[in-house]
């Protein structure tokens, strides 16, 4: 009688009310959009970096190894104090020990000119710096302004030839022997391949793009307008890049980090999103929240699309499942519904919000 239809009345809004597809409208769609961006080579670390990268408004790349390929080669070399050669092996010896790319460059050329170079005796390494090395007595100092400066060898003399051959986007790596300035070696990196669409691409969103670097300004500067960027944060020592990030925050920007070496990894880490180089250093992948399986800088773009995407489809599924269960509610509470209908219509609202989500696997997403 009258008690059974208001008992099935009840149990029909009752399971109408349950939000079973409101509950999995935002996990489904985060699941999927991770899946997609594994597929795509973006490996997703949480949920959580794709909801923040949705609201993402600044870029920081860091230069060497990031922008650039990270392979230097010399392209001047300029003697103070005997020939080319020796200003080549005086710093191949400094760089033997070292791990930075601009000692790959200089190890290189040395090869080239077929030098025998030796093993110094002491090795320290001075991170933002250069490289300090004793050999017979004699110290060899290589690197750049700060370490000249802090070691007391005047170099004001030389400034024009050496600010001459930064602005044409080389890094100039100072060489000194036994306290006195030797020679110059320029060297010079190439630009990835696709970093100068990444930056078109990234201000075509609506992202700041700014370059982080180590390097001094004049290079900086003559690199990133070859890139497009117009911000730069120059001679930024590798302790400092992760307090850079966070002014950039206290500005009121939500900003990713995009770097490769064990330098980056602080900045990364204080990134709402850092997003490390497959081909960088594991210390940069380990703190990462999203990691680019290859080099190419084209998924930073994609990876901002698909978060997107999924944010889009998050927004989609907590409508319709609202819709499904609002409508329904009024109909089973006049005691129109039947129970099992009623289970059968949550059953649907929940499927499609999954089917609804798992379109985005076949989204696509281009930078
Ligand atoms: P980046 O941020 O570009 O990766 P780093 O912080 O590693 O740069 O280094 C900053 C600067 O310090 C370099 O541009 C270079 O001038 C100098 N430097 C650091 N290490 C070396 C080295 N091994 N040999 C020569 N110069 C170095
Ligand atoms: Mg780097």
């Amino acid at each position: 009688g009258n008690y059974t239809l208001s008992l099935l009345t009840f149990i029909a809004v009752l399971i109408l009310a349950c939000p079973c597809a409101l509950g999995i409208a935002t996990p489904a769609a985060l699941m999927v959009g991770v899946g997609k961006g594994a597929e795509l080579g973006i490996l997703i670390r949480g949920a959580e970096y794709l909801e923040k990268a949705e609201k993402l408004n600044t870029v920081v790349f860091d230069k060497t190894g990031t922008l650039t390929k990270g392979e230097p080669e010399v392209t001047d070399v300029v003697a103070f104090d005997g020939g080319e050669n020796d200003i080549i092996l005086a710093a191949s010896i400094a760089e033997k020990g070292s791990e930075h790319p601009l000692a790959e460059a200089i190890l290189q050329r040395a090869d080239m000119l077929g030098l025998k170079v030796s093993e110094p005796e002491t090795f320290e390494a001075i991170p933002g710096h250069g490289v300090k090395v004793g050999l017979g007595g004699k110290e060899i100092l290589i690197g750049n302004r700060k370490l000249m400066n802090d070691s007391g060898i005047a170099i004001d003399e030389k400034e024009e030839t050496i600010a001459g051959l930064e602005e044409k986007g080389n890094t100039v790596i100072i060489v000194a022997e036994g306290g006195k300035l030797k020679g110059l070696i320029a060297v010079a990196d190439t630009l990835k391949e696709h970093s100068v669409d990444v930056v078109k691409g990234l201000k075509a969103e609506g992202v700041q793009v700014v370059m982080l670097t180590g390097d001094n300004e004049r290079t900086a500067k003559a690199i990133a307008s070859k890139v497009g960027i117009d911000r730069v944060i120059a001679n930024v020592l590798p302790g400092d890049k992760a307090k850079v990030i966070k002014d950039l925050q206290a500005e009121g920007k939500v900003v990713a980090m995009v770097g490769d070496g064990i330098n980056d990894s602080p900045a990364l880490a204080q990134a709402d999103i850092g997003i490390a180089i497959g081909s960088g250093s594991d210390v940069a992948k380990e703190t990462g929240g999203i990691i680019l399986v290859s080099d190419d800088l084209r998924n930073v773009i994609r990876g901002i699309k698909l978060s997107r995407a999924t944010m889009r489809k998050i927004k989609q599924n907590l409508f319709w499942a609202f819709f499904y269960n609002t409508a329904a509610i009024p109909i089973a509470a006049l005691g129109l519904l039947n129970p099992i209908i009623a289970a059968a219509a949550m059953a649907i609202s929940s499927l499609s919000v999954v089917s609804n989500s798992a379109l985005l696997k076949g989204a696509k997403i281009e930078a």
